[in-house]
C-alpha cells in the first residue's frame, strides 16, 4: 500500500501551518463581535484559538497520515461501497453490511460525482446542486412568519429540528481538502454572497433509535448512513426552493464548517461530554446539515437547559468507550492531538483512539450515543418525567433512576432483524 503524505505539512509542530495562524487583529474582532452570544450559548474561545484545518479531521487524515493510515483504515472505506468483508458475528454479516451500505448510497452519489475534480461535496466541499437563482426576489413582508414557513417547508421535506444562526466564520475551516492529492486548498466563500448578509439553517435529522440501540455492529451504521442520505437529498430540495424564491442559497453537510457550534447557536440542543449536540427531542441521536443562505430570516436563541450540569455528574459515556477516547473531567481547552480544535475550552476526544476503533471493527461506532441518558424516544410519559428531572436540581436522582432501567443495554443485531 502506498503511504500518501500531505506535501504541505510534513513537518508541523501541531495542527497549524503557519499560513493558518489568523491574525491577532482578526483575533480581537471576534472576541469582541461574539463575546455575548457565546456566553448566551456556553460556548468558550480561549485566547489560543484558531481556526481547524480540514486536512486535520480523522477522517482526511486517514488517507495522508501515515500514523492513522493503514490496512484497516483503507478496509473500512473500501467495506462502506461494497459488503466484501462479511463475518460470522452477528451485526456484521453481510445482510447487515448491505443494508448500512444502501443507507449510504444516496450520499455517495452526492459525494463520490466531482471526485475527479478533487472536490467531495457534503464531506470535503459545498453541494453544487439547486438549479439557477430566480431573477425575481420573493417580497418578505414579515421576517417571524417567513422563517416559520421556511421551517415548514424543512420539515415537509423531512428536516427533524430547524434553527437559524448568523454566519460565524471562526467555524469554517482555515483550508478544505482536494480530494486528489489530500492537500490543503483554500476553502473559498461562494462570492455571489456578501458575507454580512448570510444566515445559516441548521437542520437536525434524528437517528432510527433502535439501530442505534444495536451499537456496536455494522447494522447500527445504517443509522447513521441513512440520515446522510435523507440530509444530502434535504439540503438540495431545500437550496432548490431558496434559490427558486429568489435568493443565494448552498447546502452543506459536513463540509466548509463545523456544525457543532452553529447547531448550538441556533438553538437545536447543547453540547455533551460525548461530543455530541445533546437535543430536548432526541438526546444526542441526530445528525445536523446546514445551509448558507443570503435570503433574510429570523434568526433563533440559544436553549441551554442544564445539559453542561448533567454531564458534571455523569459519565457513562466515558466509562463505555472501549478506546477511553473520551474525557472524564470539566470541559478544557486541551488539544489532545492535531485533530483537536485549538482554543475552545469543551470536553475533547482522542480521536485517534476513536477511529482507531471503527477501522478495527470495520464500522463506526457510536455506543457514547446509545448508552447516554437523553438518548430516548420521549413518547411516554416516564421518559419526559425523566428529561424534567434530569433538567432540574433533581438530576442526581434522574442519573440514578436510568442506571436502574435497561435502557442503554444493547440490543442483539439479531433480535432487531426479528422485530
Ligand atoms: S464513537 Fe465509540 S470509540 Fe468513539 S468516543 Fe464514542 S464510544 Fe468511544
Ligand atoms: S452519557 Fe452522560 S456525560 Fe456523556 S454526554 Fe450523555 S449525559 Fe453527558
Amino acid at each position: 500500500m502506498s503511504k500518501l503524505k500531505n506535501p504541505d505539512n510534513s513537518s508541523w509542530p501541531s495542527n497549524l501551518h503557519p499560513s493558518d495562524i489568523d491574525d491577532e487583529q482578526q483575533k480581537l474582532e471576534w472576541r469582541e463581535k461574539f463575546a455575548i452570544s457565546d456566553a448566551d450559548a456556553g460556548i468558550e474561545v480561549t485566547e489560543n484559538f484558531e481556526r481547524f484545518n480540514q486536512i486535520n479531521d480523522m477522517f482526511t487524515r486517514a488517507f495522508w497520515d501515515e500514523n492513522v493510515r493503514s490496512g484497516k483504515s483503507d478496509a473500512f472505506f473500501k467495506g462502506h461501497r461494497v459488503a466484501a468483508n462479511p463475518r460470522k458475528a452477528q451485526g456484521f454479516q453481510q445482510r447487515d453490511l448491505a443494508l448500512r451500505n444502501a443507507g449510504w448510497s444516496v450520499s455517495g452519489m452526492i459525494s463520490e460525482r466531482r471526485k475527479e475534480e478533487g472536490i467531495r461535496e457534503g464531506f470535503q466541499a459545498l453541494i453544487d446542486e439547486g438549479g439557477p437563482v430566480a431573477d425575481n426576489k420573493f417580497v418578505i413582508d414579515d421576517l417571524k412568519k417567513h422563517t416559520d414557513d421556511v421551517e415548514k417547508i424543512a420539515k415537509l421535506f423531512g428536516a427533524d429540528l430547524f434553527g437559524v444562526a448568523g454566519l460565524d466564520t471562526r467555524w469554517h475551516y482555515s483550508k478544505r481538502v482536494d480530494t486528489r492529492d489530500f492537500s490543503a486548498v483554500e476553502n473559498d466563500f461562494p462570492e455571489e454572497m456578501a458575507v454580512e448578509d448570510t444566515n445559516v439553517i441548521v437542520m437536525g435529522h434524528a437517528m432510527d433509535h433502535d439501530l442505534v440501540a444495536t451499537y456496536p455492529s455494522a447494522l447500527a451504521g445504517a443509522a447513521t448512513g441513512i440520515e446522510y442520505s435523507h440530509e444530502a437529498a434535504i439540503v438540495v430540495q431545500l437550496v432548490t426552493y431558496i434559490r427558486n424564491l429568489g435568493y443565494n442559497a448552498f447546502g452543506s453537510m459536513n463540509d466548509t464548517a463545523l456544525v457543532i457550534p452553529y447547531a448550538v447557536k441556533a438553538g437545536l440542543g447543547e453540547y455533551g461530554r460525548n461530543q455530541m449536540v445533546i437535543t430536548s427531542e432526541f438526546g444526542p441521536r441526530v445528525r445536523f446539515s446546514k445551509i448558507f443562505t443570503d435570503m433574510p430570516l429570523d434568526h433563533s436563541r440559544p436553549s441551554l437547559r442544564g445539559i453542561r450540569e448533567f454531564c458534571d455528574i455523569c459519565s457513562k459515556c466515558a466509562d463505555s468507550c472501549p478506546p477511553k477516547a473520551l474525557p472524564y473531567g470539566p470541559p478544557l481547552d486541551e488539544v489532545r492531538n492535531v485533530s483537536t480544535i485549538t482554543g475552545v475550552k469543551k470536553w475533547s476526544a482522542d480521536c485517534e483512539k476513536c477511529f482507531g476503533y471503527w477501522a478495527a471493527m470495520g464500522t463506526d461506532c457510536a455506543i457514547c450515543m446509545r448508552v447516554c441518558p437523553f438518548n430516548r424516544v420521549y413518547d411516554s410519559w416516564l421518559d419526559n418525567l425523566f428529561r424534567r428531572l434530569a433538567y432540574s436540581r433533581l438530576r442526581k436522582l434522574a442519573l440514578w433512576w436510568d442506571g436502574k432501567t435497561d435502557r442503554a443495554k444493547r440490543v442483539k443485531p439479531n433480535a432487531w432483524w426479528q422485530s
